[in-house]
C-alpha cells in the first residue's frame, strides 16, 4: 500500500530534535526500499526555516546511514544479492550510504510530497499556517502526519482544509530508539491504513489515543511534571534534587521528573502545558517550569546528544548542580521524606485514572503500555 507513497516523503522541521530523528527512520525504511527496487525514484525533502541546522541533520544522516548498514550488514547483503559489483561488505554499507544520501534534498521552502510529516515547533498559530500552506502546495493525494504533542488534530485539519488527510503520528523522543508512538485518528481520515503499515514497518509499538489535548503521553507526563513542581515549591531547590532522585532511583526510572522535563526541553513543556490547558479549559501548567523559561534556561539538547542546562546543569548526562533563583548549587546530601514516594505513587494513580475516565485512552491497557514503553514505568 505505501510502497509507491514511500518514494516521495518530507520532513518538516528537520533540524529539530523529533525531525532529525522521524528523517532518519524514513530515511533507513526509503534507502532499504531503493535497493531493493533499484531503477526507481526516491526522494526525502528535509525541510526547515534553519538552513545551517539542516546540513548538521546531512551530517547526523550520513553518520546514522552508516551506523544502520553495519548493524544490518545480512539484510542489506540479501537485498543486493543479484548485484554483481557489490562484493564486500564495505562495499555493501558505502552501496547503503550512497543510496541514502542521494534520496535527500535540502531546502528551506515547502515542496509537494506524498507523505508529509511536520515536526515543527509546538505553537498552534505555526501549525496551522504550515497546514493551510501545504494543503495549496501538495497534491490532493498528499497525507499529512503531525507530531504534535498538544493540539488536537481534527482542530488542525479542521483550520487547515485537510479534513481527512492529517493524522496524529507523534513519535517519542529519540524517534529512532524508543519504540512506542501515539496515533490519533480522526474519523474520517483517509491515512490511517497508511499510517498503520508505516508504524508497523517502522518497527513500532502503536497505542491508538483519542484526539483529545496532550493526548496519553503528555496527559500524564504535564500533570506528572505539574504535581513534582507543586512539592519542589514547598522546599526549594534541593527538593528539586532530591525529588529527581526519588523518581529515578525509588520508582526505578531511567531519569528523573525533573531531569525529564530538561530532557524534553522546558519551554517545549510550557508550550506543551498552555495549549493543553487551553483546549481542556483547566489548568496543567507549572509556574517553576514557566519561571525558568522566563530567565531563558531551556534544557534540550545540543547537536552532539549532550544535555544543555536546564533545573540541572549536566556533565554529558548526568546532573552535577541543581538550579537556584539565579545560579546553580552543588546537588544537596539526603534523601526525600518518605511520604513523598507515597504522595508520588497515589498521584500517578489518579493521573492514570483521569486518563480513562475522561475518554482520553481508549483503556487503562492502553495508559499502562504509554507508560512501560514510552516513560519506562
Ligand atoms: P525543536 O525546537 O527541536 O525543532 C523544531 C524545528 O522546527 C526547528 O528546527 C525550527 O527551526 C523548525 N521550524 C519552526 N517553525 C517552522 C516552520 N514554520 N517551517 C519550517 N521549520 C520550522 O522542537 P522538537 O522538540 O523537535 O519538537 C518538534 C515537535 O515534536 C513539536 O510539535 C513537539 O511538541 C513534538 N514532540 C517533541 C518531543 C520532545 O521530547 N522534544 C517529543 C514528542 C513530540
Amino acid at each position: 500500500m505505501i510502497d509507491q507513497a514511500l518514494q516521495h516523503c518530507a520532513v518538516i522541521g528537520a533540524a529539530g530534535k523529533m525531525g532529525r530523528g522521524i528523517a532518519q527512520l524514513i530515511l533507513q525504511l526509503m534507502t532499504q526500499e531503493k535497493l531493493r527496487r533499484p531503477g526507481e525514484d526516491f526522494r526525502l525533502d528535509l525541510i526547515d526555516q534553519d538552513i545551517k541546522g539542516l546540513e548538521q541533520t546531512r551530517k547526523y544522516l550520513r553518520a546514522e546511514l552508516q551506523r544502520f548498514a553495519e548493524k544490518n550488514i545480512n539484510s542489506l547483503r540479501a537485498l543486493v544479492k543479484d548485484d554483481p559489483k557489490l562484493i564486500s561488505n564495505e562495499e555493501v554499507i558505502q552501496a547503503f550510504i550512497n543510496a541514502g544520501m542521494d534520496c535527500l534534498w535540502l531546502s528551506d521552502q515547502l515542496q509537494d510530497a506524498s507523505l508529509v510529516f511536520e515536526a515543527i515547533v509546538e505553537d498552534v498559530e505555526a501549525k496551522v499556517e504550515l497546514f493551510q500552506q501545504l494543503k495549496t502546495i501538495c497534491s490532493e493525494q498528499s497525507l499529512f502526519f503531525s507530531n504534535t504533542s498538544s493540539i488536537p488534530i481534527q482542530y488542525l485539519a479542521d483550520k487547515s482544509g485537510l479534513q481527512g488527510r492529517l493524522v496524529g503520528f507523534h513519535f517519542y523522543n529519540p524517534p529512532p530508539l524508543q519504540s512506542l508512538m501515539e496515533s490519533v485518528y480522526p474519523s474520517d481520515s483517509k491515512g490511517v491504513v497508511v499510517a498503520k503499515e508505516l508504524a508497523e514497518r517502522l518497527g513500532k509499538v502503536v497505542v491508538e489515543a483519542n484526539d483529545v489535548a496532550g493526548f496519553i503521553g503528555n496527559g500524564f507526563l504535564m500533570r506528572e511534571i505539574q504535581f513534582a513542581c507543586s512539592l519542589a515549591e514547598e522546599g526549594g531547590h534541593a527538593a528539586i534534587a532530591l525529588l529527581d532522585e526519588l523518581t529515578r532511583d525509588q520508582l526505578h526510572r531511567p531519569m528523573g521528573i525533573f531531569q525529564l522535563a530538561d530532557y524534553v526541553g522546558l519551554d517545549v513543556c510550557v508550550r506543551i502545558a498552555r495549549i493543553m490547558t487551553d483546549f481542556l479549559g483547566k489548568s496543567v501548567t507549572a509556574p517553576l517550569v514557566e519561571q525558568m523559561v522566563a530567565q531563558n534556561i531551556l534544557g534540550g539538547q545540543n547537536p552532539d546528544g549532550s544535555q544543555k542546562e536546564g533545573f540541572f546543569r549536566y556533565e554529558g548526562r548526568k546532573p552535577v548542580a541543581v538550579y537556584d533563583q539565579k545560579e546553580y548549587r552543588p546537588l544537596p546530601e539526603g534523601k526525600a521524606p518518605p511520604e513523598w514516594k507515597q504522595r508520588f505513587l497515589e498521584q500517578e494513580a489518579v493521573i492514570v485514572q483521569k486518563l480513562v475516565e475522561d475518554g482520553v485512552a481508549k483503556s487503562l491497557e492502553d495508559v499502562k503500555l504509554v507508560l512501560e514503553k514510552g516513560f519506562h514505568h
